[in-house]
């Protein structure tokens, strides 16, 4: 069972001792009570509800509607209405409350980490290196960098756009032959819109670092 109820009780009143029980006849032995049913899951308590006021016998065991004895019915609502609920009745709903608080932060760090790490890939920018990007609508390219200088950023975009895996269509055929510009000021802005999806090596980029390497060695 997942999902169950039970009722408790959450006050207790004083008894009665001029009233009589509705189920056993025995004199002064009630008592007004405060009971309400609490909402489960696998039993942690989620939410309570139906409050209400029951007559407890201390002789029988009963527990009978207040409505028994019309004469107390003005004791018993006030009861119940100064009778709050239990917080810890409401502990399930307060977990799940601070679980998805929890996850929604995870989310929004993880986010936020994979954006710092963007800005920081735009800024040591080189040649060889592919933006992969969405376009205003929604469709997604790429763009091949073919040099860098200061703040300017020559690429070759790719001339189609998918809705699928944009890796499909990075193929050396699909890029433009004419270079275009951007400022790193722009792919900054696109990265802070949500804009790029990742920026990745390739082996022409990989191959130009090892000869580089070399020849510093050689140097
Ligand atoms: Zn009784």
């Amino acid at each position: 069972m997942v999902y169950g109820y039970y009722y408790k009780t959450i006050k207790k009143g004083s008894t009665l001792h001029n009233d009589i029980c509705p189920g056993c006849g025995s004199k002064g032995t009630i008592r007004l009570s405060v009971i309400c049913r609490v909402n489960h899951y696998v039993y942690i308590p989620f939410w309570p509800s139906n409050k209400q006021t029951v007559l407890e016998c201390s002789v029988c065991g009963g527990k009978y509607k207040s409505e028994a004895l019309p004469h107390i019915q003005p004791k018993a609502e006030a009861l119940q209405k100064e009778t709050p609920y239990r917080i810890y009745h409401f502990v399930g709903l307060f977990l799940v409350l601070a679980i998805a608080c929890l996850f929604t932060y995870m989310i929004i760090s993880d986010n936020k980490t994979q954006i710092e790490k963007l800005h920081n890939e735009v800024e040591h920018l080189d040649e060889g290196l592919v933006i992969n990007y969405q376009l205003p609508d929604k469709q997604k390219t790429s763009m091949y960098v073919d040099s860098v200088r200061g703040d300017s950023v020559w690429v070759r975009e790719n001339t189609l756009s998918t809705t699928g895996k944009v890796m499909k269509i990075n193929q050396a055929e699909n890029y433009s032959t004419h270079p275009s510009t951007y400022l790193k000021e722009e792919l900054h802005k696109l990265v802070d819109e949500d804009r790029i999806i990742n920026i990745y090596i390739t082996a022409a980029y990989v191959r130009k670092q090892i000869e580089q390497e070399n020849e510093s060695i050689q140097d």
